[in-house]
């Protein structure tokens, strides 16, 4: 096998390749039941652990060795979407895709103290990027979405841009915790509870 053989790495590259059943062995190894969606900080690393301990999920887990000493599957209930700020506009695709490949029960959304996207404004970085790069981005992103000025309001907004995804299935839990980087805590600010062919918030 070459290096620049990559399609022997993909599976619909693979002979005699069938998307459902594909699909059905992911979903089979793969036991993945809340999408934690948090900060980029090196100082939020603990936001999984304390989500996994909150919802009775493990992670990071085990992998999973096939017969032939490949790994094959992991033990993790929980997948990460790391991304600046936890804002969970960044979060909607892999949510789709979690959901499409292995099924959830929960999208939780954690944003954490001291969180440098409290430390600038929409206006702010707009005006720093015409001033600096020379280019617009006033329109590149939602508005709301661009920083945290207030965390209850973000985390409210972030479970409800989540709610109104038609890519986020109506049955799924979603929740919004506030996480405190020094003494690791985590407290519920959002909750919006799945239920079958309706949505209310909470
Ligand atoms: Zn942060």
């Amino acid at each position: 096998m070459t290096p620049t053989n990559f399609d022997a790495y993909a599976f619909s590259r693979q002979p005699g390749y069938d998307e459902q059943a594909t699909r059905a062995a992911f979903a089979q190894a793969v036991p993945l039941r809340t999408v934690v969606v948090y900060c980029y900080d090196p100082r939020a690393v603990g936001i999984p652990g304390a989500v996994a301990r909150e919802f009775g999920d493990e992670f990071p887990g085990e992998v999973v060795l096939d017969d032939d000493g490949n790994k094959a599957a992991s033990t993790a209930n929980v997948f990460e979407v790391v991304v600046a700020g936890g804002r969970a506009v960044d979060a909607l695709r892999s949510v789709t895709v979690a959901q499409h490949l292995f099924g959830i029960e929960n999208v939780v959304v954690v944003h954490h103290s001291h969180c440098g996207a409290t430390s600038f404004t929409a206006d702010g970085i707009v005006a720093a990027y015409q001033r600096e790069q020379g280019v617009d981005i006033s329109g590149l992103y939602p508005e709301e979405s661009v920083c945290i000025s207030d965390y209850e309001s973000s985390l409210r907004h972030d479970v409800a841009l989540l709610r109104d995804s038609a890519g986020t299935p109506r049955n799924v839990n979603l929740y919004g915790y506030f996480y405190d980087i020094d003494d690791e805590s985590l407290t519920k600010v959002v909750e919006n509870r799945g239920v079958s062919g309706q949505g209310a918030a909470e």
